[in-house]
């Protein structure tokens, strides 16, 4: 994907501040964090989202995050993280490359996650999403 930002960064064109880096996977500080520390994990390899990744590249990405996490907060100090995956452009998703966001988090750091609202009519719910599976 020539036109990919993190594809460029993957080989090297664009600069980053990498801290991870195996076979399938490159780790790099995210330009604009929420928190210090923040981290992006990415396959090598392009897909647009999470759900057009190769397991194996799925599975990688998970290996290192788990990896990558604890080490990340004692870097920082920080006491907790939150995984985050914005997954199309209605989520959020700006960089159409996968990446996992590693975000460190400490209390009263100021962010606050998103409310529940009305459950509504929970098993119709669970019986539309099984169908669709
Ligand atoms: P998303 O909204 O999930 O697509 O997030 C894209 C993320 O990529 C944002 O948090 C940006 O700050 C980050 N980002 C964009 N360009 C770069 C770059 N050159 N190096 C590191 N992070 C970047
Ligand atoms: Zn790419």
């Amino acid at each position: 994907m020539p036109d990919c930002l993190f594809c460029n960064i993957v080989r090297g064109e664009i600069p980053c501040h990498k801290v991870y880096e195996d076979e399938r996977v490159l780790a790099f500080l995210d330009i604009q964090p929420v928190n210090p520390g923040h981290v992006l994990v990415i396959p090598k390899t392009h897909s647009a989202n999470m759900v057009h990744m190769a397991p194996e590249d799925l599975h990688a990405v998970m290996d290192a995050v788990q990896k990558i996490a604890p080490a990340l907060l004692r870097a920082v100090g920080f006491e907790g993280f939150n995984l985050g995956v914005n997954t199309g452009a209605a989520a959020g998703q700006v960089v159409f490359h996968t990446h996992f966001h590693v975000m460190p988090r400490r209390p009263g750091d100021g962010y606050e996650l998103w409310h529940g609202t009305e459950a509504g009519d929970l098993a119709a719910m669970a019986e539309k999403v099984r169908g669709a599976l």
